[in-house]
């Protein structure tokens, strides 16, 4: 495929694009009907992109991956492409199936080699599938500092985290209708070098994705542990709620790290709440029963964070014995102002009330969202309204306040 686009830039100059393609879910194909309809699925598609109008070139270069050498360039490729391929199904043995593919495309200049313009369709396709099934995504210089400002903010991070100047705040949890307090969820914070704070949202997923969250998720476990420490041997109900991403679930060894670590504080597993969001809990559900049970065997209680955004089976949610569903803060900022916010709040505390689970809301900010909130029977919650996020000192602090005003 390089040496094509050689020849094509010396022949063409500027005006063709290179597109990779990516069936999606070309593994479940394989695993739903076996080996000989893939093989027939792919030459079918390869015959199929030799024949478009507009080829000048085709390679697989992996499994289920595929690179076009286009001529035409700008917005058309796109269209043209999706316009000719999307509507169409393979007829395979009779079995009628549905292509689904993503696209990375990537324009050629003179001034490009072929590796570095292979590079640049890479990016975009994985853009692409990031975004889901069916998308399409066009390379763009932009692309490329925002990837340079990833990298380099990873290896910032990394660095942070190894000198210790990553630190936990922690937000109280509350049983709404008493006030008393139940615990509090370890939020991590990092202040760059620049003394820039930035959000969990984007280092969080970046740490996610280079797989860094596994040891940065333990440091948070371990040092909220250790912060806690004392507020849990003077209260034997309080619970520490840590979130845990879902590349850390999958470990191996995970159960038995989240036992050393309270095992260092001295702690029993009924002063921690593991929260994991709901596409966690439900892909890999097989495996997690057995992970579940043996955290809960230890004490260790499970939340569903953002309970509501992903897709739950409920039959699983059963079988997985989750102790508690957190409402996402985006339905108890609709829960007074829309119908639906309403609903969806009411819908998830009828389901924890039929499957005997706790419910807590996240994000109040509101004193009408409390009130509706106790008047729907939602037992516990956290939000802006009862506390922020705060350093450990000053949640001792609140916590003397707090206690003197609600009795425990
Ligand atoms: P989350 O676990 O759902 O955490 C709740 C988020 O809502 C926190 O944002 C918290 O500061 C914010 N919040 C709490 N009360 C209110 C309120 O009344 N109003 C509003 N507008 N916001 C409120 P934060 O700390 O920015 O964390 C964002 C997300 O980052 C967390 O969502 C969690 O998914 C992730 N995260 C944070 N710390 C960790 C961690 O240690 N490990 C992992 N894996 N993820 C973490
Ligand atoms: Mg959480
Ligand atoms: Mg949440």
């Amino acid at each position: 495929m390089l040496r094509a686009l050689e020849i094509k830039a010396e022949g063409k100059g500027d005006g063709y694009a290179l597109v990779l393609l990516d069936i999606d879910n070309f593994s479940m194909i394989n695993d739903t009907f076996g080996a000989y309809y893939a093989d027939r699925f792919l030459i079918d598609f390869a015959a199929l992109l030799q024949h478009l109008p507009m080829t000048e070139g085709v390679a697989r270069l992996s499994a289920d991956q595929f690179a076009l050498i286009v001529g035409s360039t700008g917005s058309l490729v796109e269209e043209i492409l999706r316009s000719q391929l999307i509507s169409r199904t393979l007829v395979i043995e009779g079995v009628e199936t549905p292509l689904s593919f993503c696209m990375g495309i990537a324009h050629c200049h003179k001034e490009l080699a072929p590796p570095e313009m292979l590079g640049h369709a890479t990016l975009a396709l994985k853009r692409a599938k990031k975004m889901g099934m069916g998308q399409a995504i066009t390379f763009s210089d932009a692309m490329i500092c925002s990837l340079r400002e990833r990298v380099s903010m990873l290896s910032s991070l990394k660095q942070d985290l190894d000198h210790h100047r990553l630190y936990l705040v922690y937000q109280p949890q509350i049983h709404l209708k008493s006030g008393q307090l139940i615990g509090v969820e370890a939020l991590v914070r990092w202040m760059d070098e620049s003394g820039q704070m930035i959000s969990p949202a984007v280092f969080i997923e970046l740490a996610e994705q280079s797989g860094l969250i596994v040891k940065l998720g333990e440091w948070v476990l371990r040092r909220a542990l250790f912060d806690c420490a004392d507020l849990c041997r003077a209260q034997p109900g309080f619970r520490v709620a840590v979130n845990v991403s879902p590349l850390q679930f999958q470990q191996p060894d995970f159960v038995d790290r989240v036992k050393a670590c309270l095992h260092e504080q001295g702690l029993e597993g009924q002063h921690l709440d593991l929260e994991i969001t709901e596409s966690v809990s439900m892909s890999y559900a097989d495996e997690m029963i057995d992970k579940f049970k043996a955290l809960r065997e230890m004490g260790i209680t499970i939340s569903i964070d953002d309970f509501g955004t992903g897709f739950s089976s409920l039959s699983y949610l059963e079988r997985l014995h989750v102790d508690c569903l957190k409402i996402d803060r985006s339905f108890i900022d609709k829960l007074t102002t829309s119908t639906s916010g309403y609903r969806i709040a009411q819908t998830i505390l009828t389901l924890g009330q039929r499957l005997n689970m706790r419910v807590l809301a996240e994000g109040i900010e509101t004193d009408a969202q409390l009130n509706e909130l106790i008047k729907l029977n939602c037992d516990q919650g956290q939000g802006y309204l009862i506390a922020r996020p705060m350093k450990i000192d000053a949640l001792d602090e609140w916590i003397k306040i707090h206690t003197d005003q609600h009795s425990l």
